[in-house]
């Protein structure tokens, strides 16, 4: 087999990376951080991405993970609970991705941090990767696994583009319960942390108001968010936040799907951006690790990983489009829904989980 490169030391990068490493390939895994950071993300692991952790041999429990069993949909004074209709997690994205790549280089492959690639050329068959130290590297196979962060050459359209914020907070009496709180622009979900406190993360359109001033400042984000349900307003009622100022990502292309023809393998956020709360994409990242891993292995192209996985993914990104949608629409009638018919509610968070089954 041709030597793989693998471009992004995330969850997907390392799927790949460890199912490449166990089919007997030594992929080059580039990360450009040196050491793992915290990430823009709401640390919910549905049922598929701890199946899929499983198989690349991560034990959730172990690692501290805590369950989360129920969920509710707030919005205005309307709110609906539900048990989730499978087990579910929490862990922080810096013990997760560091168990990841330890899992990788475990099973040989080559990582590398604090490598960042900044272009790719191909001629005949073979990738040349240019290092952002001038240093080139060579590949017959390119992984493409940057998640949040585009390369140059490889750009992602999406009509709408979102800004997403994460901030974790002390006093918030979440319990066991994932909450999914309207607000102004769509909605934030606050979930707890392993290790204490919880999570708040959000994702909401670029020239929402208030979203500025969100993004700078903890006390108008926490605002920002108890202004749009009386169950955000008593969950936030006590919180202190860790950090001075929320983490931040721009440019988040939700509904995104990756094209079937960029001569690479695309997985992760490179290949299709679920809207965060309403499915999962850390599972749809190790998912798509492992079916471009497992496409390389048996001598597949990339345009047939890509064609697959974008079939796989399509009708749950649909079902979790329009859920995403009703929420910023009808967020009051989404949570009166979620309380009476909590049958229907479980049903969509089952469409929606898109990681390795079927892959
Ligand atoms: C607001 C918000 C909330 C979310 N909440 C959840 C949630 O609760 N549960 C869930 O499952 N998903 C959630 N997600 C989605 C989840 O964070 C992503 O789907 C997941 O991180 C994708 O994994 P990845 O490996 O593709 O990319 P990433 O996790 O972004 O990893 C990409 C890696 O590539 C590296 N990299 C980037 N560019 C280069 C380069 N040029 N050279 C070398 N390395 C590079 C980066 O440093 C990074 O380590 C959320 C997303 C957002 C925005």
């Amino acid at each position: 087999m041709s030597p793989v490169a693998i471009i992004g030391g995330g969850p997907a990068g390392a799927a790949a990376a460890i199912t490449l490493a166990r089919g007997g390939a030594v992929p080059l895994l580039l990360e450009r951080d040196a050491t793992t950071r915290e990430k823009v993300c709401g640390e919910f692991l549905g049922t598929d991405a701890a199946e899929a952790l499983a198989t690349l041999g991560i034990d959730l429990p172990a690692l501290g993970a805590v369950p989360v069993r129920r969920a509710i949909f707030a919005a205005g004074r309307r709110e609906g609970r539900f048990d989730l209709p499978f087990p579910a997690w929490s862990l922080p994205r810096l013990v997760l991705d560091e168990a990841l790549l330890a899992a990788a280089v475990a099973a040989g492959a080559d990582l590398r941090r604090g490598v960042a690639v900044t272009t790719t050329a191909e001629e005949g068959g073979a990738w040349t990767l240019r290092l952002a130290d001038g240093q080139l590297e060579r590949a017959g196979t390119v992984v493409l696994a940057t998640g949040k962060h585009d390369l140059r050459g490889f750009p992602r359209r999406a009509a709408h583009r979102s800004i997403g914020l994460k901030l974790p907070l002390a006093g918030v009496p979440i319990g066991d319960a994932i909450a999914v709180l309207a607000c102004a622009g769509g909605y934030a979900g606050l979930q707890p942390r392993a290790g204490g406190g919880a999570n708040l993360c959000l994702a909401l359109p670029e020239g929402t108001p208030g979203l500025a001033a969100a993004a700078r400042d903890p006390a108008a984000l926490l605002a920002l968010v108890a202004a749009g349900s009386a169950a955000g307003r008593d969950l936030l009622r006590g919180a202190e936040p860790f950090w001075a100022r929320p983490l931040a990502v721009a440019a988040v292309p939700y509904g995104y799907r990756a094209p079937g023809d960029s001569g690479v393998f695309r997985i992760g956020d490179q290949a299709a951006v679920i809207p965060s709360l309403c499915g999962d994409g850390i599972a749809m990242a190790l998912g798509s690790g492992l079916h471009a891993a497992r496409a390389i292995l048996a001598g597949q192209g990339a345009a047939w990983h890509q064609g697959a996985w974008d079939r796989h993914v399509r009708p749950g990104m649909r079902v979790a489009g329009l859920v995403d949608a009703a929420m910023g629409r009808v967020p009051g009638a989404v949570a009166t829904l979620a309380g009476w018919l909590p049958g229907v509610a479980r049903w969509a968070a089952r469409q929606t989980r898109l990681g390795g089954a079927g892959a």
